[in-house]
């Protein structure tokens, strides 16, 4: 066994065998792969084996559609065979939600270039005749599907490591992971020692007690998974007979089962409601190839469905039981990435769907590591988008409630309920009182639109305009034409203190620092020019900043930050966390009332737009930003969290004399459609320059050298590939949500990223991604659940085009 390498990877599944493969291909030979057991001994070894690409996010969908093309090449490199069925596989929708979702997923679709197609229920019967169409509403196809062998695979992509250059140990357990003050690593094993740049967590089944070497805690759980192997099914056999191909794969979403033909019978798996975590504290080390014992009474409701649904099942014999663990995260994507705070310390773990997304994760990790750039956006598979709130509880309520809902929908109007309230605010029963029906940002409970007297505090979930329309357009209408609240405590906040602050914020943001008492506005980028951030930053005093982002990428943010502090020191981060909360007070009579409550001039010409200052406001000492996202006059205030309650008692008194009401995030995001602002994570998003995010007056080009500046230098001058661009919608009852094509004469050109109803233009809108070329055109369509809706760019903002109102 070496002693040294460049990478030890922990764990021979096919997700480390996956990481070892595709760092060779990166061109790092020197890196090895330990495994307690041998390969595929955790749960690998028992996985039924099918792949797709559907997924709820477009780029982890992308990715597995890169793992299912993967295999060709594996074969080809290894010799060895993966034992590949490319069956094609059928969702079948039972009702006219799922076939509205099954819509909306195919229209996806198209723009990932992925091939789906919708199907009437006898088409469908072509592919599996097994379904009773009695049961059904409709069906979509997707041709990428199939299933595969989980051993053969495993040892496919380590075959190809090895004659990479790599080294696979069995047999070899990582007992101890010690950090060197370099950041390197000694990696203790029972069969001596290896000294390491980097680590990789690939440990599956025992991610979280690798995790808990390092002394984190990874929201990682396993839970039981039972499947059934039938015996012969003769409506198979005449199937392949008549057809000369095998029945493609099924996914019943009511019955939650997933079927699949495995030699002249079926697998058949459930992902039932009465689910079990599988040691929910600590996976034992002894635990080797082994199986659960079966627990069918679990699953009983969904094969009595299922045989409903697939008469034929009803007849056939089980010759299997098989139920095995697999590892979930709270919203079941996979923890891939560099972890925050411990240097050279790499996951790739929580992957629940190994033969989806094995591949995908490989080569996103790899990249990560050799080019300090992932190459795609895999944000949300991102170690760092759970916060420390998601602890081990947290994670074993959230991933029972992520399995049970593995094939119900997801509707966007959806707050899904476990583990809430985890973080509340001082205020939290105040807004409760006052109607206020809230959501989950970052595990911090959120009001998104308040009820009036009389009206149930409650969304209904729908595709369509929804319970909550009327009464976001009054919290629109009152706060434009009068003043509204809203609590903001959800919004990330930094503060950066140190002699070598300012010369660190210069470096890592793209615009030029603010002066003392004021603010701007900025996006970070990385060294490709793609847009990693976007910030408000206040200079508080000559080596004191506040900085405000989005509360998602908190720890995605403290990680780049951390990355490239100066070696000399002299700059101090702190992420404030729920230490500065805040309230925004927006509209035209905003002035009059935090005048109403500050002694210090809050005239247009003592405070302007962009000034920052710390002023006693109610009797509290707070911060306040003169901005608001909702692009009107407006005033963020930010203040300790034991001062919150007086603050807003203050401005509720101030503001009866205004007809203050209280607004939600869902008023602020219609708001901000009608400015054409962006959002972080919809429109700003790794995959996209500054220039062509319509950034480009945020970044400035002149001042010093900046992470991302050649870049975005030569993106300036080519003008990027593409261009964000706001568009009103022809729509009917349903907006946009995010994700649909953009046509243009009959060719799917973009992608739209969010929309939504702008209340106070009552127009429905759109932001999204197309060609630049076609900026100056106006024949798009966007499909809205399946039907092609008229779309038309607006080049300024719709509402106070020139920004007089929030200057003014
Ligand atoms: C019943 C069942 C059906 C499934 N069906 C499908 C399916 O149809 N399609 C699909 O895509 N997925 C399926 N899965 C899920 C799939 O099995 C997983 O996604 C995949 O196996 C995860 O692989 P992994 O490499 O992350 O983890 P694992 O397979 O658990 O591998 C982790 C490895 O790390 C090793 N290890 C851990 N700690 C150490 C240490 N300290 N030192 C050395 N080695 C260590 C372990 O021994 C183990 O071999 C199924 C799972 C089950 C249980």
């Amino acid at each position: 066994m070496k002693t040294t390498a460049r990478v030890v990877v922990i764990g021979g599944g096919v997700v480390g065998c996956s990481v070892l493969y595709h760092l060779t291909k990166a061109g790092w030979k020197d890196v090895v792969l330990v495994e307690r057991d041998i390969l595929t001994s955790g749960s690998t070894w028992h996985a039924a084996g099918g792949f797709h690409t559907l997924n709820g996010d477009p780029n982890v969908a992308k990715l597995q559609g890169y793992t299912i093309a993967l295999y060709d090449e594996l074969e080809k490199i290894s010799g060895q065979s993966c034992g590949l069925h490319r069956s094609g596989g059928l969702f079948l929708a039972d009702t006219k939600e799922r076939m509205e979702w099954l819509k909306m997923a195919h229209a996806r679709a198209r723009y990932l270039n992925l091939e789906t197609e919708l199907l009437s229920l006898s088409d469908a019967k072509k592919l599996n005749p097994l379904f009773d169409e009695k049961q059904f509403y409709g069906a979509m196809l997707d041709a990428a599907d199939g299933n595969l062998d989980p051993e053969g695979t495993t040892h496919a992509y380590a075959k190809s490591a090895r004659i990479g250059g790599a080294e696979i140990y069995q047999g070899t357990r990582v007992q101890e992971l010690n950090h060197r003050a370099d950041g390197s690593w000694d990696v203790i094993t029972d069969k001596g020692n290896i000294h390491a740049e980097h680590v990789v967590n690939c440990g599956g089944l025992w991610a979280r007690e690798v995790g808990r070497m390092v002394g984190i805690e990874l929201p990682v759980l396993a839970m039981e998974h039972m499947y059934l192997v039938t015996d012969e099914v003769p409506e198979v056999v005449a199937y392949n007979k008549e057809h000369g191909k095998e029945v493609s794969h099924i996914i019943d979403f009511k019955s939650e089962i997933y079927m699949r033909q495995e030699r002249t019978g079926l697998v058949l798996g459930t992902y039932e409601q009465d689910c079990r975590p599988w040691q929910p504290k600590q996976t034992p080390w002894e635990f080797g190839r082994e199986l659960l014992q079966p627990d069918l009474d679990r699953i009983a409701p969904n094969l009595e469905l299922g045989y409903k649904h697939f008469p034929a099942l009803a007849k056939a014999g089980i010759k299997r039981v098989i139920n095995g663990p697999f590892t979930f995260t709270p919203d079941g994507n996979p923890l891939v990435g560099p972890v925050q705070g411990v240097k050279n310390f790499w996951c790739a773990c929580g992957v629940m769907a190994g033969f989806s997304q094995g591949g995908g994760v490989g080569l996103a990790l790899s990249q990560w590591m050799v080019n300090n750039d992932p190459g795609f956006d895999v944000w949300a598979m991102d170690v760092s988008r759970f916060g420390e709130w998601a602890t081990r509880s947290y994670t074993n309520e959230k991933v029972r409630e992520n399995y049970s809902k593995r094939f119900s929908i997801r509707f966007p109007n959806e707050e899904l309920p476990a583990a809430r309230p985890q973080q509340t605010t001082a205020l939290y029963d105040v807004l409760i009182a006052q109607g206020a029906v809230m959501g989950d940002s970052w595990g911090m409970e959120t009001p998104l639109w308040y009820a009036p007297k009389g009206v149930e505090p409650k969304d209904v979930v729908s595709f369509h305009r929804s319970n909550d329309f009327a009464h976001v357009k009054a919290e629109v209408l009152r706060t434009r034409n009068g003043v509204g609240v809203t609590e903001i405590a959800n919004f990330a906040k930094y503060k950066f203190s140190g002699v070598g602050a300012e010369a660190f914020l210069s470096h890592i943001l793209t615009n030029k620092m603010p002066k003392t008492g004021r603010m701007i506005l900025s996006p970070m980028l990385n060294p490709a020019g793609k847009l990693i951030g976007d910030f408000t930053l206040a200079k508080a005093a000559d080596d004191l900043f506040y900085m405000w982002g989005s509360s998602q990428a908190q720890k995605y943010h403290m990680r780049w930050f951390e990355q490239h502090l100066p070696a000399e020191g002299g700059v101090v981060i702190e992420r404030m966390d729920m230490n500065l909360v805040g309230l925004s007070i927006a509209g035209p009579k905003s002035r009059d009332v935090l005048q109403a409550l500050t002694d210090e001039d809050v005239s247009n010409a003592g405070f302007k737009f962009m000034d920052h200052r710390r002023m006693d406001i109610a009797n509290v000492s707070g911060l306040v930003n003169r901005v608001t996202y909702s692009g009107d006059l407006g005033y963020e205030i930010w203040v300790r969290p034991e001062y919150q309650r007086k603050l807003y008692d203050g401005i509720m008194k101030a503001g009866q004399a205004h007809g203050i009401v209280h607004f939600g995030m869902r008023a602020l995001l219609s708001m901000r459609l009608e400015k054409n602002f962006p959002t972080w994570y919809r429109e700003l998003r790794p995959i996209y320059g500054g220039f062509e995010a319509d950034m480009g007056r945020f970044i400035d080009l002149t001042k010093n050298d900046f992470i991302g500046r050649e870049a975005a230098a030569e993106e300036k001058k080519t003008g990027g590939k593409l261009r964000r661009v706001s568009m009103v919608v022809e729509a009917g009852d349903a907006d946009v949500l995010g994700d649909e094509p953009i046509w243009h004469k009959g060719k799917v050109v973009g992608w739209v990223t969010s929309g939504g109803f702008a209340h106070y233009l009552n127009k429905s809108m759109a932001q999204g991604y197309i060609p630049k070329e076609l900026v100056g055109d106006d024949e798009f369509e966007i499909e809205i659940i399946g039907e092609m809706r008229k779309a038309s760019i607006v080049h300024e903002p719709l509402f106070d085009p020139k920004g007089e109102k929030m200057r003014s």
